[in-house]
This record gives structure tokens, sequence and C-alpha cells, in this order.
């Protein structure tokens, strides 16, 4: 996963297109994350006791990984994201302005 929790990121495909988020959940294994704000469906959420009302909440459903792009937060523009090793350890970096990720 070139995406980790807590990155922002831009949308680039689907209804929520152009829109800016930060990645609150990555799953890894789906190729999916989840989005803060992006992506949004309701949910009835079912009263917890008998004589409250269920309510309809928004939650964020996952989106595949490959309709979001990272956003350098050194360049404040979509990254395209490399990966150097450097002291044995992987590093990754943005190709515009060389910040490490
Ligand atoms: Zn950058």
């Amino acid at each position: 996963m070139r995406i980790k929790k807590g990155d922002m990121v831009l949308v680039i495909s689907g209804k929520d297109k152009g829109r800016k988020g930060k990645i609150i959940q990555s799953l890894p294994k789906k190729g999916k994350v989840i989005v803060e704000g992006i992506n949004l469906k309701k949910k009835n959420v079912k009263p917890k006791r008998s004589g409250e009302k269920g309510q309809i909440v928004q939650i964020s459903a996952p989106l595949n990984v490959s309709n979001v792009q990272l956003i350098c937060p050194g360049c404040s523009k979509a990254a395209r994201v490399g990966y150097k090793i450097e002291g044995g350890v992987k590093l990754r970096y943005c190709k515009k302005c060389a910040k490490a990720l």
C-alpha cells in the first residue's frame, strides 16, 4: 500500500472526485481505504432501547485505493510517490519536491 492512515488524499474518480480528505483507515487486504467525509453512505442505526427512534447516520464507505491519490504535504499537490532505500530503510518520497512522506 502506498497510502497509510493519516495521509491526505485527493479523490480522483467517483462521485467525490476532486475532494480531499484524510485517511482514517486503510484496508490493505482489500486494497481499500476509508477517507474522512468521502463516499458517505447512509446507514440506519436501530434504537438501542425500545421507545427510542432509530437514526440515520452517515458513514464513510471504503474506496478503492486506486481512486485516491496522495497529497504531498510539502508541495500540496497530488504527489507521485517514489521509494528509495536510505540507510537500509525504505522511504516514501514525493517525486515533485523530494520531500519524505
Ligand atoms: Zn511534494
